[in-house]
C-alpha cells in the first residue's frame, strides 16, 4: 500500500462528466489499497473568467483581493469531486489551502510555500478517507487567501506529495506524458517514459505546458517522484521525471524541442559603451518586476552600441514606455523593438558530451532560410529568438534533424 497524490487539471475537471470520472479513477486507486490525496485545480476556463470578473472592476485589481476572487474556483471543485466520491460510496473529505495549513509568504498571485501542516489529512487518511485539497491556494503569514500563480495546482501537488512523503505524486494532464514537442506541432513527436529533473526544468521553463516549472524545481529539490499521465485515457506509465544520478542511461545530444510564442524584443540603440550601461538599462526594467531573458550587447564602434533583451510579450508595451522616459538619461539614440518574435529551443542533458550541438542548430535553421535574431545557451539548451512565422517549421526541421520522431 501506498500513499500518492494525484493531481487533475482544469481540463480533467471541466465538466460534470469529467469529474465524475476522476472520482472513478480515484475509486480505483483506493480500491487498490493505496491512501490517496487528491489535487484539483479549478474547472478549465474558471480562473480566466475570474480574471476577467476582476479586471472590469480595477484596471490593475488589488493583489489581495484578487487573490479572493480567483481562489474561489479550486474551491468549487474540490466540494463536487468530494460528492461524485460519495455518490460511488468512497469515503472523502475536501479542503481549501487555508484549511489544510498551507502557509505562504505574503506575495499575493506568485506566492511561494513556506510549510504544510499535514495532522488533518493524516488523520483522514488513517480513517480510509479520500483527502481533496484545492490547488493553487494558501494562507499567507498575514492569515490572508494567497494564491501560488497560474498553473500553481501542480506545485501545491508536489509541495503536498513533499510534506506527507507520499510515494507517489501523480499529475493527472489532458496528455498522456512529456514529449519531445508538442504533437499538435510534430505529429511525429513521441512521448518519453522518462525525462530527468534537469530537462523538464528547461522544458518547462522554455515554454512547454504540461507542468508548472516551480512544481518541477520542487520535486527536484525535495526528491519527490513525479509523473506526468493522462486522465482521460486509461492505461500507460506515461512519463516518470527521473533523477540523473538514478538513471544511467546514455543519453542522446537533444531529447526535446520547446518553442515560446511568449516573447518580444527590445533593442535600445546607440548608447555610451561604456561601464554602468546595461545596469541602467536593465535596473529600470527589473525594479518594475519585468522578467529579462536573452540579453545582447554588441561590439561597440565609435563609442556607442546597441544593447537588445526579450521580455514577456505582454510587459512589451510597459517596458518601451519606461526606457522611453529613461531614454535622455540613458543617452539612447532610439528605442524600438519587435513583439512578433518567438524562442525555440533544443534541450538534452546529453549536450554535455556531444559537441556541435548548437552548429547543427544553425545549419538546420539556415537551410530553411529562417533568420536567427538572438542566442542564448545553457549547459543543457540552446535557445534561438526567431520570426513567430517561422515557429512551427523551426520545430519540425529541428525535431527532425535530431531524430527525435
Ligand atoms: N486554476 C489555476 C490556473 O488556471 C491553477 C491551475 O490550474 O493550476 O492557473
Ligand atoms: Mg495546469
Amino acid at each position: 500500500m501506498a500513499l500518492i497524490v494525484h493531481k487533475y487539471g482544469g481540463t480533467s475537471v471541466g465538466s460534470p462528466e469529467r469529474i465524475k470520472n476522476v472520482a472513478k479513477r480515484v475509486a480505483k486507486a483506493r480500491a487498490e489499497g493505496h491512501d490517496i490525496v487528491v489535487v484539483v485545480s479549478a474547472m478549465s476556463g474558471e480562473t480566466n473568467r475570474l480574471v476577467a470578473l476582476a479586471h472590469e472592476m480595477q484596471e490593475h485589481p488589488d493583489p489581495r483581493e484578487l487573490d479572493v476572487v480567483l481562489s474561489t474556483g479550486e474551491q468549487v471543485t474540490i466540494g463536487l469531486l468530494a460528492m461524485a466520491l460519495k455518490d460511488i460510496c468512497v469515503d472523502a473529505k475536501s479542503y481549501t489551502g487555508w484549511q489544510v495549513a498551507l502557509k505562504t509568504d505574503t506575495s499575493h498571485t506568485k506566492a511561494r510555500i513556506e510549510s504544510i501542516d499535514d495532522e488533518k489529512m493524516r488523520a483522514d487518511l488513517a480513517e480510509g478517507k479520500v483527502v481533496i485539497v484545492a490547488g493553487f491556494q494558501g494562507i499567507s503569514s498575514e492569515g490572508d487567501i494567497s494564491t501560488l500563480g497560474r498553473g500553481g495546482s501542480d506545485t501545491s501537488a508536489v509541495a503536498l506529495a513533499a510534506a506527507l512523503k507520499a510515494d507517489e505524486c501523480q499529475i493527472y494532464t489532458d496528455v498522456d506524458g512529456v514529449y519531445t514537442t508538442d504533437p499538435r506541432v510534430v505529429p511525429e513527436a513521441r512521448r518519453m517514459d522518462t525525462v530527468t529533473f534537469e530537462e523538464m526544468i528547461e522544458l518547462a521553463s522554455l515554454g512547454s505546458k504540461v507542468l508548472q516549472i516551480r512544481s518541477v524545481e520542487f520535486a527536484g529539490k525535495y526528491k519527490v517522484r513525479l509523473r506526468v499521465l493522462s486522465s482521460l485515457q486509461d492505461g500507460g506509465n506515461g512519463t516518470l521525471i527521473t533523477f540523473e544520478e538514478d538513471d544511467n542511461m546514455e543519453r542522446a545530444a537533444v531529447t526535446g524541442i520547446a518553442f515560446d510564442k511568449n516573447q518580444a524584443r527590445i533593442n535600445v540603440r546607440g548608447v555610451p559603451d561604456k561601464p554602468g550601461v546595461a545596469y541602467q538599462i536593465l535596473g529600470a526594467v527589473a525594479d518594475a518586476n519585468i522578467e529579462v531573458d536573452m540579453i545582447i550587447q554588441n561590439v561597440g564602434s565609435e563609442g556607442t552600441t546597441d544593447f537588445s533583451f526579450t521580455v514577456p510579450r505582454g510587459e512589451y508595451k510597459q517596458t518601451i514606455e519606461i526606457l522611453t522616459k529613461l531614454q535622455d538619461s540613458i543617452g539612447a539614440a532610439a528605442i524600438d523593438g519587435d513583439d512578433t518574435v518567438c524562442k525555440v529551443s533544443a534541450v538534452g542533458l546529453g549536450m554535455r558530451s556531444h559537441v556541435g550541438v548548437a552548429a547543427k542548430i544553425f545549419r538546420t535553421l539556415a537551410e530553411e532560410g529562417i533568420n536567427i535574431q538572438m542566442i542564448s545557451t545553457s549547459e543543457i539548451k540552446v535557445s534561438v529568438l526567431i520570426d513567430e512565422k517561422y515557429m512551427e517549421l523551426a520545430t519540425r526541421v529541428l525535431h527532425k534533424a535530431f531524430d527525435l520522431g
